[in-house]
């Protein structure tokens, strides 16, 4: 949308206060603050919170919230001794963001990695891949492809591609990303939580994993063979489409611990899981439909995902079932409609 996707231009180095501009993550009791890891991905995967107007069912929710944070845990577990300081993760706040002006914090030539004192770059986690992008020195400049993003700790390590020698520490640079990339992984992503929020809200069925990439995501779910027919494919299907298209708002907000262990639906899933020095959760919900703890990046209402297609199915054990699915972009639809079809 084209109030999405604006320059963040806040000169470097940060001022704590401005960053702290309103919005709807802002709880006023202390702003945002980055934290470990597990609030990096999709905090216990997709379905770590699953929601929402599902009621009187929902204490079967096992999402494997501890598996995950463990395995998050895990990932980002990469030890560095210059120990930089923590990353602010301005695509928690604003998952529009396309470029962030920066300053260089910290350099592993032996990685060719980058740390910046913010970031809109996603390291990837809860399924999302990372983002991948460039990165140009602001006083003469040249021009690095970030070649890979990871988290370990609270920083967010670039990798820088090619073999020229790497900024400096200190210096000024703007960092993109691949926008057309990673908003189709926001549209895959919010359509991921749509297919969650519609098999437990219509089936009671809880997902198991899943994983995303740009063109297509899978998503695995307990479901009995006996259930998992293709009218039952064809149906979610559908369901899923019209949750879509009722252009559900999709809010973020970073909510202080204490807050979020008071909203039930959280509670009864795995929050209670989270590492104590965990100060604030940020949940993603799409109204009306799914409510969880999540650290990726989604568009801001349903309508943007477009229309998803079941593409394949498989069983993946007695009661484990998985949907493949693909998105057909709003936009091309549109020009469909119109006759004039502009293919690829
Ligand atoms: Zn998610």
């Amino acid at each position: 949308m084209g109030d999405r996707g604006a320059r963040l231009s806040v000169p470097s180095p940060p001022n704590p206060a401005a960053q702290r501009a309103p919005g709807p993550w802002d709880t006023g009791k202390g702003g945002f603050r980055p934290v470990d890891g597990w609030v990096a991905g999709c905090s216990a995967w997709l379905c770590l919170g699953y929601v929402a107007r599902k009621r009187g069912n929902g204490d079967n929710c096992a999402c494997n919230g501890a598996r995950q944070i463990e395995s998050d845990t895990l990932e980002g577990d990469v030890s560095d001794n210059s120990t930089p300081v923590p990353t602010d993760l301005l695509f928690q706040r604003d998952s529009g963001l396309r470029e962030s002006l920066a300053t260089v914090v910290a350099v592993d030539e032996a990685t060719r990695g980058v740390a910046l004192d913010r970031t809109v770059f996603y390291p990837g986690g809860g399924g999302q891949p990372n983002d991948i992008g460039e990165m140009t020195r602001e006083v003469d400049g040249r021009a690095w492809p970030v070649a890979s993003v990871r988290k370990a700790g609270a920083v967010v390590w670039h990798e820088l591609g090619g073999e020229d020698s790497l900024p400096a520490v200190g210096d000024a640079v703007l960092a993109r990303i691949d926008w057309e990339r990673r908003y189709r992984l926001m549209r895959m992503h919010t359509a991921l939580h749509a297919l969650c929020g519609v098999v437990f809200r219509d089936y009671g069925a809880l997902v198991t994993g899943g994983n995303m990439g740009p063109d297509r995501a899978r998503m695995d779910f307990e479901m009995d063979s006996a259930e998992f027919t293709p009218e039952r494919v064809a149906e979610i299907e559908r369901r899923a489409n019209e949750e879509l298209r009722a252009g559900r708002e999709v809010r973020v907000r970073l909510l202080p611990r204490d807050e979020a262990f008071q909203i039930p639906d959280l509670i009864r899933t795995k929050i209670n899981l989270l590492p104590e020095g965990i100060a604030e959760v940020r949940t993603v919900e799409i109204l009306g439909l799914d409510l969880q703890a999540d650290g990726g990046t989604h568009v801001g209402n349903t309508r943007e995902v477009g229309t998803l297609r079941v593409v394949g199915t498989r069983s993946k054990g007695k009661a484990n079932k998985r949907l493949e699915i693909e998105l057909d972009d709003p936009a091309e639809a549109a020009l469909d409609g119109a006759g004039g079809g502009a293919g690829g």
